[in-house]
């Protein structure tokens, strides 16, 4: 290795002071293996990062973040595939690459299990994320300039919809659609006259917390008469969808569906663009290649292709029970004496649950107290919350546990203990050991 002078450098200096004092701790950890920097060093300091992960995360957490999930088995066993380090640009018969022919497989055989699993005709599966999808779209639809309209932050409106994320990179103006908060959906009562003052090119719904569905026929009648594009963004809904539940969006009326593809949908990290539009399919794939991806990973379409044929198999068994465990569970939560929200309505229609934490210092409060016992989760704006205000909610997603064997009675224990903890101020130490043995069970079941 080349020479140096030993001490850690500043990797981020610009980086808020909560985020350098970690940073700082964790290079104050490594201190000992950049002083005497060596390929095995660092090949054993990430052996013991991901161990260490695998055990506090994997093995002994209960994992209720909305936003993962892990994968099935088979889908594992295809992606071990060596084929990540493989390049492949271009439609299958006019490579820029010789020799690929044989993963020309999985290039055509993807798009078609996902256009079918949302009922689209056309299915984008080159791009590496959502928010890469998300920008594909605003590039083949918007010029910089233009205005589109997405759902507020409190609301669920992603990073990828707002100007500090995707449509700032395409020069767009950004405004926040009305909202209904009783509905937990757009202001169907102000929508027209919203989209008659504001014009805007494309409008975003789909959200990072989702309820209930969204009205997608009214939605996209009004888009339609203003003669604007809708896009549905199901990163966190698309398992569901996919497996015909909570909401068919294309047919419901939306022109476009994005999504990612390792949340509810249970695949590897990807991004999927779908319509039934032939016009709309050409710009958004010209978007994604050449415009914003050259070589698609073939290591990330084997597994995504597996995945798709188990959800098509399955039946909508795992979606029900996602559904059913999230809805039971919030009721759990209800029972122990949280502010549970969705309450009137059964709580949600989806594998999503939210719980209004302000009266308990707030989401990242309560997150942080959570995962020092082991759960692990993240704080949310919710729909009420003032502007400015820190998020008042957590977000719970079932899709993981329910994938891991967990059912109802498992999680009313862990409603029981997250009471004990963030209501009745018990030691996270001791609700932790509670919280591995649920999972240690859970799998040797
Ligand atoms: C998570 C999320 C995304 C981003 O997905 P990536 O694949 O991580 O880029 C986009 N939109 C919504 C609504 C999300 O919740």
């Amino acid at each position: 290795m080349e020479q140096h002078d030993g001490t850690f450098p500043e990797i981020a200096p610009w980086a808020s002071p909560v985020a350098r004092a970690r940073i700082s701790q964790v290079a104050a950890d490594l201190g000992g293996l950049w002083a005497d920097l060596s390929a095995g060093g660092v090949v054993d300091a990430v052996e013991a990062a991901l161990h260490g992960h695998a055990r506090q995360f994997d093995d002994e957490g209960i994992v209720l973040y909305a936003g993962t999930n892990v994968m099935s088995e088979a889908a594992r066993r295809v992606a071990e595939a060596p084929v990540g380090g493989r390049p492949s640009m271009g439609w299958p018969g006019e490579k820029y690459q010789a020799g690929l022919d044989r993963l020309d497989v999985l290039e055509v055989l993807t798009p078609a299990l996902m256009a079918r699993l949302v009922g689209a005709r056309f299915a984008e599966v080159r791009s590496h994320s959502a928010t890469m999808s998300n920008l594909a779209v605003y590039t083949a639809l918007t010029e910089p300039g233009d205005t589109i309209a997405v759902l507020p932050e409190r609301a669920g409106g992603h990073t990828s919809h707002h100007a500090v994320g995707a449509p700032g990179v395409r020069g767009l103006r950004v405004v926040d659609l009305p909202y209904d908060v009783d509905a937990y959906d757009v202001d169907l009562g102000a929508l027209p006259g919203f989209l008659e003052r504001e014009r805007p090119r494309l409008v975003v719904i789909g959200a990072s917390l989702l309820l209930f569905p969204h009205r997608v026929a009214a939605i996209a009648e009004a888009v339609s008469a203003a003669g604007a594009v809708l896009l549905y963004d199901a990163s966190h809904m698309a398992g569901l969808v996919a497996a015909g539940r909570f909401q068919r969006p294309l047919a419901e009326g939306a022109d476009l569906l994005t999504f990612s593809t390792y949340k509810s949908f249970g695949g590897p990290p990807g991004g999927v663009i779908a319509t039934d539009d032939a016009a709309l399919a050409e710009k958004v794939s010209d978007a994604v290649f050449p415009g914003l991806t050259a070589n698609y990973d073939a290591a990330r379409l084997a597994p995504l292709a597996v995945t798709a044929a188990e959800i098509l198999d399955d039946g909508g068994t795992y979606a029900d029970r996602c559904i059913a465990v999230a809805r039971d569970f919030a009721a759990a939560l209800s029972e122990e004496g949280f502010t549970v929200a969705g309450q009137g309505r059964g709580f949600t229609d989806s594998h999503h649950v939210a719980v209004d934490v302000a009266a308990l210092g707030g989401g990242r409060a309560a997150m942080a107290r959570l995962a020092e016992a082991g759960v692990y989760l993240s704080a949310i704006g919710l729909p009420w919350q003032a502007d400015g205000e820190p998020d008042r909610g957590l977000r719970i997603g079932t899709q993981e546990v329910v994938r891991r064997g967990l059912g109802e009675p498992e999680l009313r224990q862990v409603a029981a203990l997250m009471a004990d903890l963030l209501l009745r101020d018990a030691d996270p130490a001791t609700i932790r050991k509670a919280i591995a043995r649920i999972r240690e069970e859970a799998r040797r079941a």
